[in-house]
């Protein structure tokens, strides 16, 4: 890796200069507690700067903050058009300070400036655009009842979909900016108010969001953002009454914790958990293509992707050029910090993450697999994983099963349809799946057996605002984008008038 220190710009400088703070109800303040958090730069080690460790008192106050705005005439009453520029205007300020935020998030999340100039902030950019659209687009229907009514009457029937109150968004650390869209989009664009809680690693691009949210008026309390751990932040604000909707992203085991909060509550949720997705790669694929995309959809973002392409199943014929090509792949990769722009491959996000996956890789080879590139073996600075491809590992392996969230692809050969269906579908998870093949019968024939919220053919890790994204089985409940997203948002009122 490259050893040279490279330098954030004096703006991004300037933004860690000092303890950040948190927004609660229009006013940037710390813990109540006093308490800290420290925010580190995974390619380093070293400290960025401190942010609120809130407690339970501080989301109680988000949270009321939150009852206040959402009952408050400025938003409850706002027109949806005037909610809709609102949210135009935040994606125009997110699309002006993107060079900050694409380099704040590179040195928060390690990722390189490159990927979070390329994806993280456009995506942000144009998913907040495709949700403000929705705000003037929210309908209810006319109901024709066949109840019997009294002579002489009429009734009149309609659905309303209102917003269905304070929302409670808790995030992950693989895209802190575009995650924080994929809730506070619907939630704003429905007339919902958020208290957000960005994951403990990475909150700095979250409290820029609220900031620009703050400039382009939106009002005090709709969106206001708790910073903290998981158990200490997160957990107060699964479990609190004030919370009408759950948003979560992140692991099933805290996924499941949620889950049982809010049904405690009878708060509305939805959870976008892990994966282990299948990408299966059919005999007449050309191993060049098919290495470049099986590369791809495991390497992007370091693996710490909910859809990450992290088994690779290919026709037993193509196995050995194919994989050879992946490890190749992998071999080239270049690891540095985020900041140079030499870097192709960032570190993980933490010192706990890079133990966490290097002790997958080793007990995958415990098990029985081979490292073909790659190991557990990075010496030096920073929280640096080298991209590894396992091969021989058995299906019922740890490596085959769970979710390592790092760049680590394990590769197994299949022989007909029925095979690596099966074998697609043998893990508890269900988010995505790729299929490459120019053979639409054996495509078509496959695509309908895959247990997986998204099914792509010849890509992977294609998310679009317009195509519902969600996991069968232990990926979660709940679909995010599209219409989907919005509905889910609204609680639906039936109005039934006698006249
Ligand atoms: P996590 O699920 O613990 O963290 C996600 C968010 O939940 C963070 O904001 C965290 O602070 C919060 N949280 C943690 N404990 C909580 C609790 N008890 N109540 C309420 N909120 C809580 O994820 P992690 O520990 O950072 O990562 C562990 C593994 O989870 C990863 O290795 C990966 O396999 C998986 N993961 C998946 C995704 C995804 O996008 N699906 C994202 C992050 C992590
Ligand atoms: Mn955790």
């Amino acid at each position: 890796m490259a050893t040279a220190q490279v330098a954030a710009s004096d703006w991004t400088l300037n933004f860690i200069q000092h303890a950040r703070r948190m927004l609660i109800g229009g006013r940037w303040v710390d813990a109540l507690s006093g308490k800290s958090l420290p925010v580190i730069n995974p390619a380093t080690g070293a400290l960025i700067c401190t942010v609120p460790a809130a407690q339970k008192e501080d989301v109680d106050a988000a949270v009321a903050a939150a009852q206040t705005a959402f009952e408050g005439k400025d938003w409850r009453r706002m027109r949806p058009a005037d909610r809709e520029r609102l949210l135009f205007r935040l994606a125009d300020a997110v699309e002006a300070d993107r060079e900050h935020l694409a380099e704040l998030e590179s040195l928060n999340n390690g990722k390189t400036v490159a990927m979070a100039r390329a994806i993280d902030i456009p995506c942000t950019v144009e998913f907040l655009r495709y949700m403000a659209g929705w705000a003037t687009k929210i309908e209810g229907r006319t109901l024709d009842l066949s109840f019997p009514a009294p002579p002489g009457k009429r009734i009149t029937a309609y659905t309303r979909r209102e917003p269905v109150g304070v929302v409670g968004a808790i995030i992950p650390w693989n895209f802190p900016l575009l995650m924080a869209a994929w809730k506070i989009g619907p939630a704003l664009a429905t007339g919902c108010t958020v208290v957000l809680k960005p994951a403990e690693e990475t909150p700095l691009t979250a409290l820029r969001l609220a900031e620009l949210a703050e400039q382009v008026g939106f009002p005090a309390g709709v969106l206001n953002v708790v910073t903290g751990q998981g158990t200490e932040t997160g957990a107060p604000l699964a479990v609190h009454k004030g919370i009408n909707r759950l948003a979560f992203t992140g692991s099933t085991e805290v996924g499941k914790l949620v889950g049982h909060a809010a049904v405690e509550n009878m708060t509305r949720f939805s959870l976008e958990l892990g994966g282990k997705s299948p990408v299966i790669i059919l005999d007449d694929v050309d191993p060049e293509i098919a290495a470049d995309g099986a590369a791809q959809a495991i390497f992007f973002n370091h693996g710490q992707v909910c859809t990450a392409g992290s088994r690779l199943f290919v026709h037993r014929k193509g196995f050995d050029a194919v994989v050879e090509r992946v490890a190749a792949r992998a071999n080239k990769i270049k690891l540095g910090p985020g900041l140079d722009p030499a870097t192709e491959m960032g570190p993980v996000v933490s010192e706990r993450q890079r133990d966490r996956v290097c002790r997958y890789i080793q007990r995958g080879i415990e098990e029985g697999a081979k490292a073909v590139a790659g190991g557990a073996d990075y010496n030096g600075p920073g929280f640096f994983v080298k991209p590894t491809v396992l091969v021989g590992a058995r299906a019922r392996a740890v490596v085959s099963q769970e979710e390592i969230f790092g760049p680590v692809l394990v590769a197994a050969a299949f022989d007909d349809l029925s095979e690596v269906a099966a074998l697609a579908n043998g893990t508890p998870y269900g988010l995505g799946a790729s299929v490459w093949s120019n053979n639409l019968s054996k495509v078509n024939e496959l695509v309908p057996q895959l247990k997986a919220g998204t099914v792509w053919v010849n890509c992977h890790n294609i998310v679009d605002p317009a195509m519902p994204f969600g996991g069968y089985k232990q990926s979660g409940m709940g679909r995010e984008m599209g219409q989907a997203v919005i509905d889910s948002y609204t609680e639906l009122k039936a109005v039934c008038m006698l006249t």
